[in-house]
């Protein structure tokens, strides 16, 4: 299903590649992660092409909510207690500058994107998440964030408080994609299938360059990175709904624990849009579905006949720590970058990863760049995390081997055996995430070919 973005704007078609070039970087996806990568690098000269199996943005990007934010939940109390100031700070710089990034390119090229300053507040409804919620404004305001802790929002119902970050903002997503990519070199339909030393196969071309940075959301290796074990996947459900008749809301607002609401609204047309969010669970792990229902009732109970223009979902990947993964894919090769782990925050973590990426290849030392460093291993932080996973993968891989009747469809990714997801009517890899059609079609990774569904 559509997103009031897609609904909105039509990107032009590239070329596919069909021939054998040569280039400095390339960049593998063409998401936020990969055209802001493009871009910044040719903004410092770097040749740079990007290769994309579908088309531009047509990923989980062309699905986000577009809130450009650092809160990213109730993070740096978390961080500042795992990690220490220091590198708490480095994820808030990181992310700060992201927005202002977002302001200067946006700028700079004029792009009428709807970008809009505001706040974005993290809230409760419980009285127990109140000292999680001051605790966490604490830790931002000591990592230099303008956060503070209030009772004022203009949310239609009840809260026991919220932290609010000043100067964040919100956009349309693919406006800005569709101007910033129209001067790269971008080849769309062109899965890339193989990569040998310096030269990145497709279908039906080669593209030979010293850099490879991965954006390509999930990176489909098993081995080196290992980042199937590494993270898991999150779907997360929006409907869009006329809420004209009601006051206008100018913040962005997420509810705290797993439970939480998403709400952000934008102009259109004189009307009012709110874009509802929520309902997520790991990625196949589905139950009986019902998740669009719910946004629907709670969109009932909060905005009383209001009317729903779109609904659609998008699922992200969870890094174990928290922490997305950026810098390089593995200490055993060299030239190869990837930007993946967004965990629902890869608006201002794209940016992040661009600009860390970008000073990678052109040799300049990133202020930020070791908080994110893909090699970090914090075994006292990741122990739960990656025992969770490991149980997800095996019991999906033993499942396939107890019964191929009872479990027909498995994952071409690594053979877990698939989930049907109701709401959607796909078939998703509970151990990965990976999401097909229900013809078998492959509409996203880490698995990069489809299954056929008749085949038991
Ligand atoms: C419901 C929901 C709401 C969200 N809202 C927000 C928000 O408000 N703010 C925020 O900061 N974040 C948000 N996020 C997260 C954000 O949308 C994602 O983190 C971000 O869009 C990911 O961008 P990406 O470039 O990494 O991935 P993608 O957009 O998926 O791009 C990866 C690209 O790589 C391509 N690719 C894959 N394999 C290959 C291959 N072999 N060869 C060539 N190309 C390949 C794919 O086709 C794809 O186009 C949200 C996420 C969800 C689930």
């Amino acid at each position: 299903m559509e997103s009031v973005w897609q609904k909105r704007v039509t990107i032009s078609p590239r070329e596919m590649l069909t021939k054998n070039i040569h280039t400095k970087a390339i960049v593998i996806g063409a998401g936020m992660a990969g055209i802001l990568t493009a871009y910044l690098l040719q903004e410092q000269g770097v040749e740079t092409v990007v290769l994309e199996s579908g088309r531009i943005a047509g990923g989980q990007t062309c699905n986000t909510t577009a809130k450009i934010t650092s809160q990213h939940h109730s993070i740096y109390a978390y961080l500042t207690e795992q990690f220490g100031r220091r590198k708490a700070g480095m994820y808030a710089h990181a992310n700060q500058k992201a927005i202002e990034d977002y302001a200067r390119v946006i700028e700079k090229e004029k792009i009428d994107c709807q970008f809009q300053r505001c706040p974005a507040y993290l809230y409760a409804r419980e009285e127990g998440q109140i000292e999680e919620l001051k605790n966490e404004a604490k830790a931002a305001q000591l990592l230099g964030i303008p956060a503070e802790f209030t009772m004022e929002t203009e949310l239609p119902f009840a809260i026991t408080g919220a932290v609010r970050f000043e100067e964040q903002a919100k956009f349309q997503p693919l406006k800005f994609i569709q101007r910033i990519a129209e001067n790269l070199t971008i080849y769309e339909n062109s899965k890339v299938v193989r990569i040998e030393d310096n030269c990145v196969f497709t279908q039906h071309g080669i593209v030979e360059g010293e850099h490879v940075v991965f954006a390509v959301h999930y990176p489909w290796q098993v081995v080196p990175g290992y980042y199937f074990l590494r993270m898991h996947q999150e779907r997360s459900y929006v409907i869009a709904l006329d809420i004209s008749e009601w006051e206008k809301i100018d913040g962005m607002y997420l509810g705290i624990g797993t439970g939480g609401y998403s709400l952000r609204t934008f102009a259109e047309e004189g009307k009012q849009i709110l874009l509802l969010g929520g309902a997520s669970h790991r990625t196949g792990e589905n139950g009986s579905g019902g998740r669009y229902e719910l946004l629907r009732q709670k969109g009932r109970e909060w905005f009383p006949e209001s009317r729903e223009i779109a609904h659609w979902s998008a699922q992200d990947c969870m890094p174990m720590d928290r922490i997305p993964y950026i810098g390089y894919f593995s200490s055993e090769i060299p030239n190869w970058y990837v930007a993946t782990g967004f965990g629902k925050w890869g608006m201002t973590s794209s940016m992040a990863a661009a600009s860390i990426i970008r000073d990678m290849i052109v040799g300049k030392e990133h202020p930020d760049e070791k908080v994110f460093a893909p090699q970090r291993f914090p075994v006292a932080a990741l122990s739960k995390n990656f025992t969770e996973n490991a149980i997800q993968a095996v019991k999906g891989l033993s499942k396939q081997a107890v019964s191929m009747e009872e479990f027909p469809q498995k994952c071409p990714h690594m053979g877990c055996k698939l989930e049907k997801n109701a709401d959607e009517n796909t078939w998703e890899c509970p151990c990965h995430g990976s999401c097909f059609t229900e013809q078998g079609e492959q509409i996203s990774g880490p698995a990069q070919q489809g299954f056929d569904a008749c085949e038991k």
